[in-house]
């Protein structure tokens, strides 16, 4: 297995409210609001508390300890908003994948995930947006949403309600598979297609996290732009007994397409 992320400010914005997460089977990206500090404050606290709540709570299972963490980095939220008035109003978006018998997916807000499964990319996520919500209708397109004056309406985040809750999402990995996740700040600017793309030509997670910046960039990239890459099965006994069936599972991708 092998992985990389990476996180920038992007072209227009001053500071980057984006922050992330990974030791190699967590792996998690928040993408902060609520003005000036309050935003970098609350996706840094929502990911510290996560993880900690995640090590706290080894003996659930994964899918409810995942909701608990949700609701741990929620508290903690709220509770700091509580007592700091400079930060009220603030709250984080939240992805997280976790790796263990299974690959479990848990998100609220925007941010994605996706899987990159013999060479087609498909979201996991369904974003809690008000254009997400809009597409899921069919009253948009995904290019619409993405020029929508309204895109930044988030239905659901951490530390603006007492109540979250969290999707989740069980996936049974196959050798070469691929996960990304992401911020908006990459998903609002790169079509599906853009990301299935350059991930077929950069294998490597740090060469396609660099790459997916890089294009982001190159498209004005008018907010802060974090991605992760977890390319399964990589660098392991398991993955060179399996490295056949790896690539033909990436070739029969590229046939498909
Ligand atoms: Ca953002």
């Amino acid at each position: 297995m092998e992985y990389a992320g990476v996180t920038d400010r992007g072209k227009v914005r001053e500071n980057n409210e984006d922050f992330f997460y990974m030791d190699g089977r967590l792996f998690i990206v928040a993408d902060g609001m609520g003005g000036h500090v309050a935003g970098e404050v609350a996706s840094r606290e929502a990911v510290e508390c996560f993880v900690e709540a995640e090590r706290e709570n080894r003996w659930l299972d994964p899918a409810s300890r995942l909701k608990r963490c949700m609701l741990a980095a929620n508290l903690r939220l709220i509770n700091m908003a509580r007592e700091e008035p400079s930060l009220r109003g603030m709250g984080t978006t939240l992805t997280a994948l976790l790796l263990e018998d299974a690959a479990y997916i848990c998100h609220v807000g925007d941010s994605r995930a996706y899987l990159w499964r013999a060479g087609k990319i498909r979201p996991i996520t369904r974003d809690h947006s008000l254009v997400g919500r809009m597409v899921e209708e069919g009253r948009l397109s995904p290019a619409e949403a993405r020029a929508h004056p309204r895109r930044n309406v988030i239905l659901m985040a951490l530390g603006t309600a007492d109540e979250v809750a969290p999707d989740i999402h069980t996936i049974n990995p196959l050798m070469g598979d691929r996960f990304v996740l992401c911020t908006d700040g990459l998903s609002g600017v790169l079509e599906e297609w853009d990301i299935q793309r350059i991930l077929e030509s950069h294998y490597k997670a740090e060469e396609a996290c660099l790459a997916l910046l890089e294009e982001a960039l190159s498209q004005g990239a008018p907010d802060n732009v974090t991605v992760l890459v977890v390319n399964m099965g990589r660098e392991t006994g398991r993955f060179k007994a399996d490295k056949k069936r790896r690539w033909s599972l990436f070739h029969r991708g590229k046939n498909e397409a």
